[in-house]
This record gives C-alpha cells, structure tokens and sequence, in this order.
C-alpha cells in the first residue's frame, strides 16, 4: 500500500477549494481508509461512466479499514453494477421521457416546478436516479435560468419553485441569492424548495452567504437535505443543519432505503434521532428508483413494508418518514403503507 493520504484537509479550506481536492481514484480511496485495492471490489466500466467522487469531509465518515462500511458502500463503483437487469433504466421515473420542459425545467406535479441547475454533485451516489441523465443538453446559461424563473413566477398557479440537480448548492451565494431575490420580487408568496445533499456531504457549504440568501425567503424556504445513514451526522453537519434553520428554513431529510446501507430499523430510527437532535425532520425514506446500474441496492418492497412497520413502533410519528416510491404520470410520490404485522423485537 502508498502513502496514506490525510482524510482531513486544511481546516481554512473552502468548500470549493474541498470539492477541488475530493478523492477520484479507488487507490486513493483505498489509501485514505487504511485499506488495500485488493479490499475494494471496483469497476472501472461503472467509474468511466459515472465518475467516483468523494470529498474527504465525507470520507472522514466512513470508518478506516471496514470495506463494508456502510457510507463506502454509498461511493464505491462495485462490478456489481455492470450487472444488466431489463427492469432497470436509464430514465426510471421518465423525466426524459414523460416531464422535459424547457432545457433544465421539469414539472411533474401541479403548482409545482423543479429546476435542474447544474448536472455536478460533490459526492457521486451510486443510487442515484438522475446518473444517466442528459444535463449537457439541459444545461442552461444563468441568464437563461432567470428568464425561465420569471416566466415560471408568472403563472399564478405555481405554489413551489425547487431546485434539483446535480446539487443546486453547487451554485454560487450570488446566483442562489439572485434566485431568491427574484422570487421575493416577484411572488413572496411561492415557497423555494432546495433539494441538496453538500450540507451532510461538505457541511463548510454553509456559508453566510448562503444563510444570506436563505434570510431572503424566510420563512417560505424548505431545504431538504438527504442523507441515508446517521454514520453521516457529526458535529459538523448538525451545526450546519443549525445554521440553516436559524437562517429562517424549514429543514427535513430524505432518505434511499439501501440494501447494506440502511435496510433495517434500528439504523433508520438512530438516523431520525440524530437529525431531529440537529434539528431536521426526516421527511421521505425512497424505494429505490430502478435505475441501471443500481439493482444491487433494492429493498423487495415487502421489506421495505416491514422494515418501516417495526420503525413506526420504535420512535414518534414525526421521526418515521413516509415510504414512498415515483410512479411516471402519478399525480403525486405514492406512499406505501407499512407493514405493521410484525412486531419490533421478531
Ligand atoms: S448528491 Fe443527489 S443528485 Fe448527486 S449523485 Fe447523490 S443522489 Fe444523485
């Protein structure tokens, strides 16, 4: 094995300057957590396709020298995902082929609309649903992104204005500030949605800025942070979760329901008792979406039934999420009642 590579950058970095030094290579993934290539199963087909990208903040998380760590699991191209299963897609939940809009602009649900801002992330989830999307050909100018917002703005049916991706945060204090400007100009009464996964992933994101840009809107802005595993919730992201909220947002978590990550109830109920402490709810726990490349990470709904069913006895409604899963064409997530037959200690 090489030299070990600190996990920890400079404490003065930015968040930028972090995600510029993020790991890239499984051989210096495997040097930071104190293991040998030969621990971490790799694909280098799935890693061309969908790049292994993982800032050290995050690395920090997984535990050194325990290749089944739960947060490595999320991160890892794993040959497993060259496995070709027909039921899975490129385009799950047909926002390609059912929702496209103008260039960047989805509207799947009534009064609400989803703005796809960038096609980067600062961490790449090997779950994701959006890993074949086509953001170059989404790809819209900043100007061309505050057009599109106005023209949104203008039709008075419009309740909610969410930023997706990519991670929306990945956009500058002054671009998200010229967002909520505009929205407050125009239309205080629409709620901002911001759908993000860098303040878990590189909790520094929070910036005055940002919390600035979040003041505008307040109290009609939700962030909705996703993390999948409490593992991910330190000092570090529950002070950012903090600072958001004093920031004036509605903060709430969703979650993928994993298997090998988070496929079982005490792991669940341990992830809603440290977010809450942070003070965020959680919110949505997904079934997966079947995207290509991700079939290994299914929950067979049936479990996912049980699982949340032992969940809802463990802790108070408000720490269990809703288990939910994307139809094409449905007017709405649909929710997918849990099994409440087994009881918590089977
Ligand atoms: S941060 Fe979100 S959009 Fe980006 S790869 Fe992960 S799940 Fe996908």
């Amino acid at each position: 094995m090489g030299e070990l590579i600190p996990l920890h950058g400079d404490a003065q970095e930015s968040w930028q300057e972090q995600l510029k030094g993020a790991i890239r290579t499984p051989e210096a993934l495997a040097s930071a957590l104190h293991l040998s290539p030969e621990d971490l199963p790799y694909s280098s087909a799935a890693d061309r396709e969908f790049p292994l990208l993982v800032p050290r903040a995050f690395a920090a998380r997984i535990t050194p020298g325990d290749p089944q760590d739960p947060l490595l699991h999320q991160v890892l191209a794993t040959p497993a995902e060259d496995h070709v299963d027909p039921a899975f897609s490129k385009d799950p939940v047909g926002e390609v082929a059912q929702y496209a809009g103008a260039p960047g602009v989805l509207q799947k649900y009534r009064g609400r609309a989803l703005l796809v801002v960038t096609g980067q992330c600062a961490v790449n989830c090997r779950y994701c649903f959006r890993r074949h999307y086509p953001y170059a050909e989404n790809a819209v100018s900043s100007t061309q992104r505050l057009a599109d917002i106005d023209a949104l703005l203008a039709d008075p049916k419009l309740g909610e204005l969410i930023l997706s991706g990519g991670d929306p945060l990945l956009l500058s204090d002054k671009q998200l500030r010229a967002i909520s400007e505009r929205i407050q100009h125009l239309r205080p009464d629409v709620t901002l949605r911001i759908h993000t996964r860098l303040p878990i992933v590189i909790p520094d994101r929070v910036t005055r800025g940002l919390e600035d840009a979040l003041r505008v809107c307040a109290p009609q802005v939700v962030v909705v942070v996703h993390s999948n595993h409490p593992q991910e919730i330190d000092g570090a992201t529950a002070d950012a979760i903090g600072r958001m909220r004093d920031a004036g947002a509605t903060v709430l978590n969703q979650s993928v329901l994993l298997t090998g990550v988070n496929d079982d109830p005490t792991t669940l109920a341990l992830l809603s008792d440290r977010l809450f402490a942070a003070g965020a709810l959680p919110y949505y726990l997904h079934q997966l979406d079947r995207v290509a490349g991700a079939a290994h990470f299914e929950v067979p709904v049936e479990r996912s039934r049980r699982i949340l069913g032992r969940l809802a006895a463990m802790r108070p409604g408000y720490l269990v999420p809703r288990l939910v899963r994307e139809e094409t064409g449905a007017a709405s997530k649909l929710e997918i009642a849990p099994d409440y037959s087994v009881s918590p200690g089977s």
